[in-house]
């Protein structure tokens, strides 16, 4: 068991858990901060909903979403718990998020029992605590000790930033030791790449109206972060010349249409502002070359 310890790097996976409204938001925007326009994609499919990447001297620190339980008002339906429990045991650890309240919320306790469930270290945060007077808390964090072995139980108050750092110390404490996975400035290793691709290639399938096959590629050849917008460039791969022709238009009017739409629908995707810089390319037989395939995401 590695922790990042003093001179050593730590990088990994934190799941945030926790039910509506509790300040998951609040947080996870309070820590990372200004450090990157936040990357929710709403349609991922993938096991893992990136939230946000924190970028720290001695640690990267990737947040994780736990789709089902956010949402979860009534029990959570078997796929649900299962999706939910796949997420947390695939993780390095885990921030559960509640709010101060004199008896223990049905649906804390539904996360607690989904917590059991798996080995991943948890940490709680008591949330709101500018809410509540300070003597409140001690019987709150002695009823969860009780119930989970929490690694740590720290109360906050994510809107005003207090215990915010102790949080973020603690959390760090559960990454592993190990360089950064993503390189800090270029996001373009996760699989928003490709969900951005699908979005570009679904544009060009709707607009060109199936003129051009389906095999139509479309790659991201880069996606950078500049200030509060995100700069993407991708090249559209087309077969033969005529084909490229139809991608682009009379004077380009159809690369432009196409253009603003995958750009309102990235937009929408990423929840941030986008450039979009689309370029079409013939590459013969791009399918039947291994190399091609494996750079465009393919086995
Ligand atoms: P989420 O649904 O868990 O993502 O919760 P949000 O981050 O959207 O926060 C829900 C509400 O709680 C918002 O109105 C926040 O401003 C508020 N909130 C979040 N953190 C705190 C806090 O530390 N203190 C107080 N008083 N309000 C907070
Ligand atoms: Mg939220």
């Amino acid at each position: 068991m590695g922790s990042p310890r003093a001179g050593e790097h730590g990088s990994g996976f934190i799941a945030v858990a926790g039910r509506p409204n509790v300040g998951k938001s609040t947080l996870v925007n309070r820590i990372v901060g200004q450090d990157l326009c936040i990357v929710t994609p709403k349609a991922q499919t993938t096991r893992h909903r990136i939230t946000a990447m924190h970028n720290m001297p001695n640690a990267q620190m990737i947040l994780l979403d736990t789709p089902g339980i956010h949402k979860a008002e009534t029990p959570l339906n078997r796929s649900m718990v299962e999706a939910a429990v796949d997420t947390l045991s695939n993780v390095d650890g885990i921030l559960f998020l509640t709010t101060p309240s004199k008896k223990i919320h049905e649906q804390d306790l539904r996360i607690i029992d989904l917590l059991k469930r798996g080995k991943t270290p948890a940490i709680l945060g008591i949330n709101k605590i500018d809410t509540i007077a300070p003597p409140a808390l001690l019987p709150m964090m002695e009823n969860y000790s009780q119930l989970h072995s929490f690694e740590e139980i720290i109360p906050i108050s994510a809107l005003l930033g207090s215990g915010v750092d102790e949080l973020v110390d603690a959390l760090v404490k559960l990454l592993p030791i190990g360089p950064p996975l993503y390189p800090p400035d270029d996001v373009s290793d996760l699989p928003v790449k490709f969900f951005i691709s699908e979005i570009i290639r679904e544009q060009v399938i709707k607009l060109t109206q199936q003129e051009i096959p389906y095999k139509t590629t479309v790659v991201v050849e880069s996606f950078k972060e500049r200030g509060n917008s995100v700069l993407i460039q991708a090249d559209i791969h087309a077969e033969r010349d005529s084909q490229k022709k139809i991608l682009v238009g009379r004077r380009g009017q159809m690369i432009k249409r196409i253009g603003i739409a995958a750009r309102e629908k990235i937009e929408e995707f990423l929840e941030c502002r986008v450039r979009l810089e689309l370029f079409v390319k013939i590459t013969p037989h791009w399918s039947r070359n291994p190399r091609m395939l494996k750079e465009f995401g393919y086995r």
